[in-house]
């Protein structure tokens, strides 16, 4: 376990962001599994509002990532749910929410954004990212048994290019996904036990993903 949340006097703070279209299993442990190997005090799960890599792509309504997020997070006293980007007009890009956090934590804050190894991937494509590295460090979750290899070369890349700052943590659950929650409701398969029972029953009630 890495350094505690308060020892130099900052507070350590999670990020998790993330489409959660649904949330699951995978992100809830990845998220607890990140707060204690980091000491970090708490973790605010942040569903993106409207993604600039997914515009394209139908998802589902904020209103509803939101919900199901706050249901999923709400037993956890060290997990919180944000509408920060939900409730932003337009595309909602990582480097605004976390300038936004800056503002409310303060620039000694110790700021760390959780997200899938993907994603890190695809980092250098990411609006203002430069400047997004002065802003926040990374915590990157991969399954037990990812092949490190082009992720290794990204996060050299990115760290003696532009400085910015990448941990990585392996975590079991992750082979749970989205996408494949998803796709089992389409076809009546189950998902129980892939995800919390608040959050089923909320996309069953509101008739989520069958089509
Ligand atoms: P994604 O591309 O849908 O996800 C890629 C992979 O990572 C999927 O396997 C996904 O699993 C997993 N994943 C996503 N978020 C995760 C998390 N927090 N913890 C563990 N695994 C995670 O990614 P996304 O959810 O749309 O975006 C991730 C974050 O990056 C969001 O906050 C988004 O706003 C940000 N982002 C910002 C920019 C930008 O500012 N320009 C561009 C791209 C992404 P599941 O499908 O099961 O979730």
């Amino acid at each position: 376990m890495h350094k505690n949340a308060f020892d130099n006097g900052q507070i350590k703070i999670g990020i998790m962001g993330g489409t959660f279209d649904p949330i699951h299993y995978g992100h809830l442990f990845a998220a607890e599994a990140a707060r204690v190997e980091f000491g970090l005090s708490k973790v605010i799960f942040i569903p993106v509002g409207s993604p600039p890599h997914k515009q394209s792509q139908r998802i589902s309504h904020p209103e509803h990532r939101y919900r199901a997020t706050a249901l999923a997070v709400s037993s956890n006293p060290n997990f919180e749910v944000s509408r920060l980007e939900v409730d932003k007009s337009g595309i909602t890009y990582t480097f605004d929410t976390m300038k936004k956090l800056r503002s409310i934590y303060g620039k000694d804050a110790d700021i760390y954004f959780i997200t899938g190894a993907d994603a890190v991937l695809e980092l250098l494509t990411w609006y203002k990212f430069k400047d997004l590295f002065t802003l926040c460090r990374f915590i990157t979750v991969t399954r037990p048994g990812y092949n490190y290899m082009e992720l290794e070369q990204k996060i050299e890349e990115i760290s003696s290019n532009y400085g910015g700052e990448i941990l990585c943590l392996e975590v079991p659950l992750l082979d749970i996904s989205s996408t494949d929650i998803r796709e089992r409701i389409r076809s009546g398969k189950a998902v129980k036990y892939l995800l919390p029972e608040e959050v089923e029953a909320y996309i069953f009630k509101n008739g989520l993903y069958k089509e």
